[in-house]
């Protein structure tokens, strides 16, 4: 096929001018627009009244989340006793304190993403944690370093500057504050500051609107801590022990991938773990199927009636997939189709392939098998 730039860029340009629509871009920052300030309001933790107070302290830190607590923690840890968290939330956890909206976790996995795991021995229960599960560590952080009772929670910092007589910063808050300090720590974030797009109409809008970074669970129902559906628990509880691996593999169809991200893992695609190939009955209930055909499929393993793929040919995929893995000492997990590890067993223990009917895989199950030497083998499992 020739390939033409010309074109090529023309078509980049037609699709672009299709985004330049006026105004799409427009939002409204909120934290200066007054009139939709009751967005930003804390529906997780009622504020309450309390006294202005005039203090000083060895550090004030600006900002309870991550980079807050740890910068407390750490300093904590250097034997420094006055530290003061102060934070406009109503608790620890910056980010994860403010977003609760369903689903909501970590892009960057658990292990990396959430601090001080070693110091207080916890391993968090998913590869990639869900919000609330990395508030609440931030919070049991924060606690083991006793950065909580001194915090200025729902109090927002206005003004600061350094009293060069005194030696001192001088901290000004949105609740009359007036806190000195010796250091002084921004740990302030830059996602907190919520925009919102500017839709025509919102302003005057009588039903219950929120941002995201507000989810009102009074509305909506639920809560932060439950999974989003139905489906997440299904698959939540297909969970199963997969024990170490150093590599993964799955099937091209978009539920296996699905799957394999669901277990944890990062998997390679390989077209030769595709689940058999039904031909015209794919997608069909066996009912609607000629029972002549259906009889020949269930009884002759050269023999396709649906236009695909026959079992003999699904064990030669099978077997030439479980030949290219053993020259590696590896331990590998694939995540495929009943039909792949039927077949897999037959070329494990050399049988024939009118077998492939009698052997039953239960859902989400795990089959083990081992190349020793010169041959496979097949191990029961728990
Ligand atoms: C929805 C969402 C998902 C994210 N997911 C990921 C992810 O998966 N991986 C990743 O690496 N990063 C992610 N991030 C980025 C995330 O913000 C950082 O990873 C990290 O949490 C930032 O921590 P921080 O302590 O620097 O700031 P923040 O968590 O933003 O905390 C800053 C705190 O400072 C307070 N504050 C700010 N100004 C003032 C003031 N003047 N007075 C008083 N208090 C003030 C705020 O209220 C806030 O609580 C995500 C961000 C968002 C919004």
């Amino acid at each position: 096929m020739a390939f033409d730039p010309e074109v090529v860029h023309a078509k980049y340009l037609a699709e672009r001018d299709k985004r330049l629509v006026p105004g799409r871009t427009a939002i409204r920052d909120l934290t200066r627009d007054e009139h939709i300030a009751g967005y930003r309001a804390d529906p997780f933790t009622p504020y309450t009244e309390r006294e202005a107070i005039t203090d000083d302290s060895d550090v004030v830190i600006v900002g309870g989340g991550i980079a807050g607590i740890l910068a407390g923690a750490h300093l904590r840890n250097a034997g420094i006793e006055r530290i003061r968290i102060v934070d406009a939330a109503g608790g620890i956890g910056g980010t994860w304190y403010w977003n609760r909206y369903p689903g909501v976790m970590c892009d960057v996995e658990s292990y990396q993403y959430l601090p001080m795991l070693e110091e207080l021995d916890y391993v968090p229960t998913r590869r990639y944690a869900y919000g609330e599960e990395i508030r609440q560590h931030l919070q049991a952080v924060a606690d083991r370093f006793d950065l909580v009772p001194d915090a200025l929670f729902h109090t927002g910092v206005t003004q600061t500057c350094w009293d060069d007589g005194a030696g001192r910063w001088k901290v000004h808050t949105d609740r009359g504050d007036e806190l000195s300090c010796r250091y002084y720590v921004l740990a302030v974030g830059i996602l907190n500051l919520m925009k919102l797009p500017a839709i025509p109409g919102m302003d005057d809008f009588g039903g219950r609107a929120f941002h995201t970074a507000r989810w009102d669970y009074g509305f909506t129902g639920g809560g932060p801590g439950e999974p989003l559906s139905a489906l997440g628990h299904r698959q939540a509880d297909a969970s199963i022990d997969l024990g170490v691996n150093e590599r993964a593999y799955c099937g091209p169809e978009k539920r296996t991938r699905q799957t394999a991200e669901l277990l944890g893992l990062r998997a390679t695609v390989d077209d030769r773990l595709a689940d058999l190939d039904c031909g015209r009955w794919h997608g069909d209930v066996v009912g609607g199927v000629q029972p002549d055909d259906l009889a020949i499929w269930l009884t002759d393993p050269t023999r396709a009636p649906h236009g695909g793929e026959t079992v003999v040919e699904l064990i030669d995929r099978v077997a030439g997939w479980m030949d290219s893995l053993t020259a590696r000492r590896a331990r590998l997990v694939a995540v495929t189709h009943p039909a792949v590890v039927r077949a897999a067993i037959l070329v494990v223990l050399n049988a024939p392939p009118k077998s492939f009917w009698r052997i039953d895989i239960a859902p989400v199950s795990r089959t083990v098998m081992h190349f020793r030497g010169h041959a496979w083998t097949l191990r029961s499992n728990r």
